[in-house]
């Protein structure tokens, strides 16, 4: 992890300002979706990558446990949900 050195304060709602040159390196524009993941007493932010959460139920998906439909991705609780429906 690289540090960037920058210290922001959090405002009284408890946001933050990610800098210009951090999100132009990130490709993070304006109002796109950020995922915050806390590790510990760190808090990481990522430029959110949707290809990597199931289409239908947004849960992030680990490793390989999915399966890819129609370039779209999805995961196995949602396969064996859809498994289940078509068995009936
Ligand atoms: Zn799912």
């Amino acid at each position: 992890m690289e540090s960037v050195g920058i210290v922001r304060k959090v405002d009284k709602l408890g946001r933050i300002t990610l800098a210009k040159e951090d999100r132009k390196i990130l490709g993070i524009n304006g109002l796109d979706p950020v995922e915050m993941v806390r590790e510990g007493e760190e808090i990481i932010i990522k430029k959110y990558n949707k290809d990597s959460c199931c289409t239908i139920c947004s849960k992030k998906i680990e490793g390989d446990k999915s399966l890819k439909v129609e370039k779209k991705i999805i995961c196995l609780d949602c396969v064996s949900k859809i498994e289940r429906i078509s068995e009936k």
